[in-house]
């Protein structure tokens, strides 16, 4: 459990649930962490990209996971900070030494130091142990190579399919129990050519250029796409006959718009998604202005990552049969970069060293882990509320953060607290603007499905108010 420091008494009811306490809530983090999945927004209108460009990100999700808190019905009091963007913009400078005091609207306002000891025993408590990960990766590894050797065997279109772990189990930021698995199995393509879908620049249709030798021609339409709504129902019936006698294993209904296969292995959820890997000269234009990592990383890291190949989902959002130039939605694309940010959140120091033994401690991840399990109790408690936040958004908010500042010295281990209270005003500066640009594709905003600023403000109010108590969230 979380060490006393934290658990000061709040000092005003958090909105929402005024002197509340939800059963719940009582149990450890962990517990109840787990429930919320790793998503990404989906904003239900047609043809904007549903957030994660990850592998996690079907609106599907774990949402539906979320069990419902006795929480009182929401009420966006209106405390000083949800007056608007202005008024909070007035203040961000005043904010700006995370842990000192700033004075609001002519009223003092204290923001708490929790101090480094009693965040790291937060980390703490949301380990997962050895022993449990690697039963639950060898549990879920042995069904997924026998879904990849049947796909393979079973299915003429299939032949080259490979597997690509992806996701936040695999970025070593997973927090809670190692019951969520995220698992790409990716088709090589190779001679594409892509057209954007939505002005955003997330999806695209897919066709072949002349001559194409693949068997995927099979999945082509008349007009000349590659139909991601038929490629998915071929690998989803193969992925099915091919669980049909593993024990413990089932298959979960389809969820519209998700690109994932979605598996209960005994009490481990995987979430298998089917990726194009495209091999082509250079990413998409609408990339040119994103992944600014050369402060942070350096060039060449930069250089190297953008000659990968990139991956393409088949998940749309809003109506299937939604139309843009005779392409529907259900046969679009959605861009995933899901293996960069492993990449990036792997070797995330601007020196080699970073975090290697002999080398100094940064807390880039930690901070990420912290602002991850943040947003996953307060999603817990408000799941309507903020229905519209996702994990995928911290991870971007994080990205952000270590471009603006690049230097390990500005993530040292032992400034945890305050990094973390940084990263959490970079967070609410987000919010008030409603603009968090995606890391890869700029001109996607994560927060377009929160064009109501009530549910920002909302959000901006529950972070402020855990801030300003110690965090009792955490308890
Ligand atoms: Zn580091």
């Amino acid at each position: 459990m979380m060490p006393n420091s934290i658990g000061a008494r709040p000092k005003s009811p958090p909105p929402g649930r005024a002197k509340k306490t939800t059963p719940q809530r009582a149990t450890s983090p962990t517990a109840s962490a787990r429930r919320v999945k790793d998503t990404a927004p989906s904003n239900g209108t047609p043809r904007r990209p549903s957030a994660s460009l990850e592998t996690k990100s079907h609106p599907c999700a774990k949402k539906t996971r979320a069990k419902p808190t006795h929480h009182q019905a929401p009420k966006t009091t209106p405390d000083k900070r949800s007056e608007g963007p202005e008024k909070r913009g007035s203040q961000a400078a005043a904010t700006d030494s995370p842990s000192g005091s700033v004075k609001k609207d002519g009223v003092r306002f204290k923001k708490i130091p929790v101090g480094n000891k009693a965040l790291l025993g937060v980390l703490e408590s949301l380990k997962i142990s050895k022993q449990a990960r690697s039963e639950a990766t060898d549990k879920v590894n042995d069904v997924v190579d026998c879904i990849l050797k049947h796909v393979k065997r079973s299915s003429e279109y299939f032949q080259d399919i490979a597997k690509l772990p992806t996701g936040s189990y695999y970025e070593n930021v997973k927090i809670s129990e190692p019951d969520e698995f995220d698992i790409m199995l990716t088709v090589p393509v190779h001679r594409v050519q892509l057209e954007q879908f939505d002005s955003d620049g997330a999806f695209y249709s897919v066709s072949f250029k002349r001559n194409p030798r693949t068997p995927l021609v099979y999945f082509v339409l008349k007009d000349g796409t590659l139909s991601a709504h038929n490629m998915l129902f071929e690998f989803r019936k193969h992925v099915i006959e091919a669980t049909t006698l593993m024990k413990d294993v089932q298959v979960e209904r389809k969820k519209k718009g998700c690109p994932a296969v979605t598996l209960q292995v005994k009490e481990i959820s995987v979430d298998i998604v089917l990726g194009l890997e495209v091999h082509s000269m250079s990413w998409p234009a609408m990339t040119k202005d994103g992944f600014n990592i050369v402060d942070w990383l350096g060039t060449k890291v930069k250089k190297d990552f953008k000659l990968k190949p990139f991956y393409l989902v088949p998940k749309y959002v809003g109506k299937g049969w939604d139309e843009k130039e005779g392409v529907h939605a259900r046969d679009a694309w959605r861009i995933s970069f899901s293996h960069i940010e492993k990449g990036i959140l792997k070797n995330h120091g601007s020196t080699k060293t970073c975090c290697e033994s002999g080398g100094s401690k940064c807390c880039r991840k930690q901070c990420l882990k912290l602002l991850k399990h943040l947003l996953n109790e307060l999603k817990q408690k408000h799941p309507k509320e903020l229905s519209k936040f996702f994990s995928y958004q911290a991870k971007t908010v994080l990205l952000h953060g270590c471009v603006k500042r690049p230097n390990d010295s500005q993530w040292e281990l032992a400034n945890l607290d305050d990094c973390f209270q940084q990263l959490l005003d970079d967070f609410i500066k987000h919010l008030e603007t409603g603009s968090l640009p995606h890391f890869f594709v700029p001109t996607y905003n994560l927060l377009e499905s929160c064009s109501d600023s009530k549910k920002r403000e909302f959000l901006i109010h529950c972070i402020d108010f855990e801030r300003n108590n110690r965090f009792p969230i955490f308890k």
